[in-house]
């Protein structure tokens, strides 16, 4: 032993050493660490901005063939590493070059948006720092944030003092939470029965969960994974696709005169195909009258109720039970960013565990605050930190108006559509996507016409040249493009717009010549 009561081995002396060249691959004080650091961060600034600056089509094109085989020819788990320099030239060439440009007008297929600056720095906090949302002992300020934030969102949707919010990984796990609170009370109200502890009750094969039919699909995966099975979702085809109060209505009776037990309703604000938005309101109210949980999935239309002008599209929604609200759809923050807001935070105590190390309840008297309890996740990222510092930033109004130029131009071409014959319109949208096919002139049949559409879409996105939706309606094939950008133009739809048509009339030839799309 040495004076400081380190061994004074040569063996503890020659791992000591290894331990301090270990500081090369950490952010530390070191000055050769925090050198490093910002060379990294410099050079990725550049990478990043040279690509968005060169990048002139939303994808490069590469097959899925020439990028798997250029992984594959990647050693994954090398015995001793390279330089992060040669890492990282790799790693522009294969993920960098060949991204789907979320900033490029068009790429629209999805709920897919491009980022604010502002919450790209907050990604260099939240991963630099990589404090965990579990425990105030990870995050104090943070845990303060996220707390403080959501609160702040309940007041926005018009929850009352009792309301609170979680961060989740975006709409799957706000659904799922939703539902699963929805469940643990039903079972706890009526049959005084504790799921947490007992498992489902003897009833549960009779619990349904009623939704649109166009809701969304995480809809039946929770009902599976909360082990009521797909079955347990009865899907309402409602007309013009908004859900209406006397649809629901007649579908509780039914399923009561069946001797079942509808436990939850899920309302759909902004259905993830065409945006469309019912009588919110209303349908809570009829889920109250018969002792329904409802639950608004708000994942993609929520943003609204930051528009003065669309605001009152969500009318009604305070009347909710719990509201899902994707922060990474038309709030513009970086994947991932959640939340799941409720209005009797009681619920939570639903999927409260205790563990010993995380949450002693001698700090809650301390005003230390661990958020694991209001989570189905226990470590997590701090992705409040997006919206926080996004949000003072840019300020409500004008991101109100952003929302609002997206509608607009999804108005525009929905109009430019329903006006050229060789095109039709699905359906009028509430917010920003636009469905419609290609209709050529001639006679051809509907799976031909299916055909010549979902080819157009498949066409332009292995040349790279756009990214657009497709997805169904009345059975046939339809296109769909998905108007979150704030940053596009009019003109620039409409050159794709031309450019759908094109191929579409080559498809046309094609298809004559070769008989080939019957
Ligand atoms: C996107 C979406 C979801 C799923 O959310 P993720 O964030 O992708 O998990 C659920 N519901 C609706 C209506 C959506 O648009």
């Amino acid at each position: 032993m040495n004076k400081n009561g380190i061994p004074a081995t040569d063996e503890y002396q020659a791992l000591h050493k290894a331990n301090n060249a270990f500081k090369d691959y950490f952010l530390n004080n070191t000055d050769d660490s925090v050198k490093a650091y910002r060379e990294v961060v410099e050079r990725l600034a550049n990478d990043i901005s040279q690509q968005i600056k060169d990048q002139h089509q939303p994808y490069n094109g590469k097959s899925p063939a020439s990028l798997r085989a250029e992984i594959e020819a990647i050693d994954m788990f090398p015995e001793n590493g390279s330089s992060l320099k040669d890492v990282l030239d790799r790693t522009k060439e294969l993920v960098i070059e060949s991204n789907i440009s979320v900033y490029h007008p068009h790429c629209m297929a999805h709920l897919h948006c491009p980022t604010f600056i502002a919450s790209l720095a907050a990604e260099m906090i939240i991963s630099a720092f990589n404090q965990s949302m579990d425990s105030w002992d990870q995050a104090p300020a943070a845990t303060m944030i996220e707390q403080l934030l959501g609160r702040q969102l309940c007041t926005e949707y018009g929850f009352g003092p009792d309301s609170d919010a979680t961060f989740t990984g975006g709409g799957t796990m706000s659904n799922f939470m939703g539902l699963l609170l929805a469940r643990d009370r039903y079972s706890q109200e009526h049959y005084n029965w504790n799921i947490q502890q007992k498992g489902l009750p003897p009833d549960a094969s009779k619990f349904r969960i009623i939704c649109a039919a166009n809701a969304h699909f995480t809809v039946a995966q929770s009902a599976s994974i909360l082990g009521l099975g797909e079955t347990a979702v009865v899907k309402l085809n409602y007309n013009e696709m908004a859900e209406d109060a006397a649809t629901l209505e007649e579908a509780i009776l039914d399923l009561r005169s069946q001797g079942l037990l509808p436990i939850a309703y899920v309302n759909t604000a902004g259905t993830t195909d065409f945006g469309s938005i019912g009588a919110i309101g209303d349908l809570a109210d009829c889920a109250h009258r018969h002792g329904l949980w409802m639950h608004v999935d708000a994942a993609y239309g929520g943003a609204l109720m930051f528009s003065q002008k669309h605001k009152h599209k969500l009318k009604g929604i305070e009347k909710a039970d719990s509201i899902t609200v994707d922060f990474h759809k038309l709030f513009y923050q970086p994947i991932s960013c959640g939340v799941f807001i409720v209005k009797d935070k009681s619920s939570f105590e639903f999927i409260r565990l205790h563990a010993e190390y995380l949450n002693p309840e001698s700090n809650e008297e301390l005003g230390i605050l661990d958020l694991v309890y209001k989570s189905i996740q226990t470590t997590r990222r701090f992705d409040a930190l997006k919206p926080f510092i996004a949000l003072q930033h840019i300020g409500v109004k004008k991101f109100g108006e952003m929302l609002d130029h997206t509608i607009a131009l999804a108005e525009e071409i929905s109009a430019v559509i329903s006006n050229d014959p060789q095109f039709e319109l699905a359906y009028k949208t509430p917010i920003n996507a636009v469905v419609f096919r290609y209709l050529p002139s001639e006679t051809l049949s509907d799976a031909q016409i299916d055909a010549i559409n979902n080819g157009i879409k498949i066409k332009l996105l292995l040349s790279g040249k756009a990214i657009i939706g497709q997805t169904c309606c009345n059975e046939r094939a339809f296109l769909k493009f998905t108007l979150l950008n704030p940053m596009s133009t009019a003109a620039e739809i409409m050159t794709l717009l031309q450019q759908v048509k094109t191929i579409g009339q080559e498809m046309l030839s094609e298809c004559k010549i070769e008989n080939c799309y019957v």
